[in-house]
């Protein structure tokens, strides 16, 4: 699938220090590689991933978020802004409103039709649904049968082969009946033909719907881009209705449509039952596509809190073995800044399962932090002054126990030295690459 490929140009950037031009370049190449294999039109994934690029390059990489994690976040966010980015309502305006359907044979209009009923009627408004697929006897039945599961009247002539009269007629009755919105289901053919084009064209025409959605089987792939991009030339739809995205489909689709036509996608089906109807939500579709849990409201969280500068002054005085409890307690508020701990471990995916059982106390870090506090400044910069008798006295002044005061000197003190051999490692290193 595109995330499981997309997961493996990810694994390039994992465990890389920074972004460089190089994994840059290799993880858009494959990027794009998997974006054109879940059939997304070849010259929009290459302005994808070229906008990708130059958004990677050069960027920061912050202590908290792996260069992995921070390329997931901006490929989410270009596949987001390429789908249209925010959300787009299907338009109900009119005395009737009008909506007309248009596709290909089998792409799930009829289906569709049933649904959108379903939808609407839920939101209070008298609908009509109209049976304009005059070739089929049965695409009449079909229509009726879903009319009647969702509770919604159909329009019909069965022996009236102009679907142009057939649907002035249904408006004509819609207003005569008080229904507030007409939805007119066409007939298909297998592929595109200039007598279907002609016809939809003709119906378009007679009766200017409020809305014109094109239905299409995501399923097809680059076809659906090249179908679509017929259909509006001759139609000039105002929306997409992607159906099928329940089966394997690739997914692929959804980019590339949206950009070659430059229409949004307003609907989602998943499927034959009726409920399966969902508005298309640009984010999540990015999301789903990357396939990768709340990754990215975790990286945009640990992006907004964390403080660089700050960051960049521990670091520093890490390298210099300068850390002392005021970096210590400068780290804490970091971390609590960030927000609650359990959701925050629970949004890394595969995490979320595992802790849900598991306890964790937002306070935990609260006998830590009223030590420190009770520390004077001199103390904190200065660990090592902290004998028997202060320790007591950070114990009574924080409300904890000699214990706990311990534990915490003795947790310091093996973070600095952990902190001292990688540095010590790293000159080592350094020294060792400067002489070669
Ligand atoms: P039309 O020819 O465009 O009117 O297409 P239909 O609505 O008759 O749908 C063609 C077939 O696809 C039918 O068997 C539907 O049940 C099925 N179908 C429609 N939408 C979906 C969907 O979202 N998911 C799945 N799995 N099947 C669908
Ligand atoms: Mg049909």
């Amino acid at each position: 699938s595109l995330s499981t490929k997309l997961d493996r140009a990810f694994k390039t950037l994992k465990g890389q220090g920074s972004i460089t031009e190089i994994n840059v370049a290799t993880t858009v190449k494959e990027i794009r590689r998997a974006l054109v294999d879940a059939d997304v039109n070849y010259k929009v994934a290459k302005e994808v991933t070229d906008k990708i690029k130059e958004e990677a390059m050069g960027r920061d990489v912050l202590i908290s978020v792996s260069p992995g994690q921070l390329m997931t976040k901006i490929v989410y966010d270009e596949l987001t802004e390429l789908m249209g980015g925010e959300k787009q309502d299907i338009v109900i305006k009119g005395e009737p409103a009008v909506v007309l359907l248009s596709g290909l044979q089998g792409s799930g209009k009829t289906t569709f039709a049933g649904k959108l009923a379903s939808y609407l009627k839920k939101q209070n408004r008298s609908v009509l649904l109209v049976a304009c697929d005059v070739y089929r006897p049965a695409a009449i039945d079909q229509l009726k049968v879903l009319g009647e599961q969702v509770g919604v009247e159909v329009y019909s002539e069965p022996e009236n082969k102009n679907p142009v009269q057939i649907s002035q007629n249904a408006i004509e009755y819609a207003r005569k009946n008080s229904k507030r919105v007409v939805i007119i289901d066409t007939a298909g053919r297998l592929a595109v033909d200039e007598q279907m084009m002609n016809e939809i064209e003709a119906v378009k025409r007679a009766i200017n719907p409020s809305e014109t959605l094109f239905v299409v089987d995501s399923m097809t792939g680059q076809d659906a881009v090249n179908t679509a991009k017929t259909f509006n030339d001759r139609l000039n739809f105002d929306g997409v209705v992607l159906t099928k995205l329940d089966g394997d489909s690739r997914g692929g689709a959804a980019l590339s449509i949206r950009a070659v036509v430059e229409k949004p996608i307003k609907f989602i089906s998943t499927g034959e039952k009726m409920e399966a109807l969902d508005m298309f939500y640009p984010d999540r579709m990015a999301q789903r596509i990357l396939g990768m849990g709340d990754v990215i409201s975790l990286v945009e969280r640990a992006q907004q809190q964390f403080d660089e500068e700050e960051a960049k002054r521990i670091n520093q005085k890490i390298r210099k073995n300068q850390f002392n409890f005021d970096d210590f307690l400068s780290q804490l508020e970091q971390i609590k800044k960030m927000g609650n701990l359990k959701d925050l471990v629970g949004m890394i995916p595969g995490m979320g399962k595992a802790m849900k059982d598991v306890e964790i106390d937002d306070d935990a870090f609260k006998p830590i932090e009223a030590i420190i506090k009770s520390m004077t400044p001199k103390e904190r910069a200065q660990p090592e002054l902290l004998n028997g008798s202060r320790r007591r006295r950070l114990a009574k002044g924080s409300g904890t126990d000699i214990q706990q005061v311990n534990n915490l000197m003795k947790q310091f003190e093996d973070m600095r030295k952990v902190m001292r051999t990688m540095n010590k490692m790293s000159q080592t290193k350094g020294g060792m690459q400067q002489m070669a």
